[in-house]
């Protein structure tokens, strides 16, 4: 159920049924040479739609606009972790207002994590815990290693979209030959400044990514996801992701 197509009414004689709200938050920043700056938010808002249909949870429309101010001086469209924060919270607030007292946040970019880790805690603070908020990242339901622009991300954007350009595509920095030390440091140096740590952009090697590979890739987040939004629903779930 997508929300932003439906009328009135029929949002409204929805809710009267326990319904479970679904939000992606994506961003809009550089991906290399290769992909377009909404690769995070094409990603998040496929598998929200995908998991909202399998569990028939009301899907809202993505937040475009994430915490990217790491890819100065590439291009990003940058919003504060507070400013993150808040809009989640009022719509959290505004969705409880609308009798939604359940909500899922599914989150595409790794800079949004600082805004989403107190949500749940903040907005029991401000309506009581009768609503109940979950917050996932779809990374964590994939065995492979997150990346940036690389094989991983390159892989799903061959199979959700025709904007990838691989005839641009280049190597970044290959984190396979790092110690676990030495991935931290340069994380952590990353997170501040991306262009320092990658040069190009890119976190990985792209040039070898499928749109093969992106499907085996989606079909297993898919499928971990909607298990794991089941169970988070019953009660048993883990809580927050990192
Ligand atoms: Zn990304």
């Amino acid at each position: 159920m997508i929300v932003k197509d439906l009328a009135n009414t029929d949002i409204l004689n929805l809710t009267k049924r326990r319904l479970v709200a679904l939000i992606p938050v994506g961003s809009i920043e550089q991906h290399g040479p290769h992909l377009p700056v909404s690769t995070d938010s094409d990603i998040v808002s496929y598998i929200a739609r995908q998991v909202s249909e399998k569990n028939g949870f009301l899907l809202l429309p993505t937040l475009q606009y994430g915490v990217s101010f790491e890819h100065h001086p590439f291009f990003n469209l940058s919003v504060s972790s507070p400013t993150l924060e808040k809009i989640l919270i009022e719509l959290c607030i505004s969705l409880s207002k609308n009798h939604v007292d359940r909500v899922i946040i599914l989150n595409g970019h790794h800079g949004n994590l600082d805004a989403l880790k107190k949500l749940p805690a903040k907005v029991a603070k401000k309506i009581g815990i009768k609503q109940r908020i979950f917050v996932y990242s779809y990374w964590h339901f994939m065995k492979k290693e997150f990346d940036h622009a690389g094989f991983v991300e390159t892989s799903i954007m061959l199979a959700i979209s025709d904007k990838v350009m691989m005839n641009k595509a280049e190597k970044g920095l290959i984190p396979d030959s790092l110690s676990k030390k030495e991935l931290s440091q340069l994380s952590k140096k990353a997170n501040k400044s991306f262009i320092s740590v990658t040069k190009n952009g890119v976190w990985g090697d792209p040039t070898r990514a499928t749109q093969k590979d992106g499907e085996v890739i989606l079909k297993e987040i898919i499928s971990n996801l909607v298990k794991e939004s089941q169970t988070c629903l019953t009660g048993i779930g883990r809580k927050f992701h990192q």
